[in-house]
């Protein structure tokens, strides 16, 4: 429902969950954020309010990092649970996704992520994406690539967002008849379901076309279609006030 992602050098966690804040009013069922410190991955995630996964962060801190990404979650495949909340994460806990949309597929690169010995621990159609990036990532070494390639297997309407703990400085994002756009800021980068998510930080805005995959990092970010051709990027000022 809600997504957010953070590249710069304020705590993701502190900008992730502002915006997650900003993007309340939408609805959602449970909330969760990831991310990335001292060359690892970490999570928390919580059925319920986003009050919730704050509290279970001041029980429970996770390290602080520069980059991050969140999910306010309205569940289509599987209950409001903390296992089915976003973010989703690959057995080796190296990679974290967030999700809008519904994976149409899913049952079937489920099924042949099993058989490949990947175990899947919720009952969404979002943790495949997980899993099939883990294994891109491993063969090609480059977060962008690995989401093309993934997004070259998935049907269905879908805004993605993830992380690599062995790509620190990079957050990934890629869309298909969902919204996903960008925002440029100084030195800091920002992926969002909605302007809303970042407005306080930056109002340069790119809009991410149809069947294109970003990648952010704090000095910029590169746009391509699905197949790694370079896309048009049109930036645009949101002057609006929210
Ligand atoms: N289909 C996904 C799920 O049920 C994403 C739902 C959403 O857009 O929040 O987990």
């Amino acid at each position: 429902c809600g997504i957010v992602g953070y590249v710069g050098g304020q705590s993701a966690l502190d900008v992730v969950l502002a915006g997650l804040k900003r993007l309340e009013y939408r609805g959602y069922d449970s909330a969760g954020v990831a991310v990335l410190a001292d060359g690892g991955l970490a999570a928390a995630k919580k059925a319920g309010k986003l009050a919730n996964l704050e509290k279970e962060l001041a029980d429970r801190p996770l390290p602080s990092g520069g980059t991050g990404i969140g999910h306010t979650r309205w569940a289509t495949h599987g209950g409001p649970t903390d296992a089915n909340a976003h973010p989703h994460l690959d057995n080796a806990g190296r990679v974290s996704v967030v999700h809008n949309g519904i994976i149409e597929n899913f049952a079937t690169l489920r099924a042949e992520l099993t058989e490949r010995g990947h175990e899947l621990s919720s009952e969404t159609d979002t943790e495949v994406v997980a899993h099939l990036l883990a294994e891109s990532f491993s063969s090609c070494g480059d977060l962008a690539e690995a989401m093309r390639q993934v997004c070259r297997q998935l049907e269905g309407a879908f805004t993605l967002v993830a992380v690599h703990a062995d790509a620190p400085d990079v957050v990934v994002g890629a869309r298909r008849n969902s919204p996903l756009v960008v925002g440029v800021g100084e030195d800091e980068a920002f992926l969002a379901s909605d302007v809303a998510a970042f407005i306080a930080h930056t109002r340069e805005a790119i809009e991410l076309g149809q069947d294109q995959v970003v990648e952010a990092r704090r000095d910029g970010v590169t746009v391509t279609d699905f197949d790694g051709a370079p896309a048009d990027i049109r930036t645009y000022h949101v002057d609006w006030d929210a």
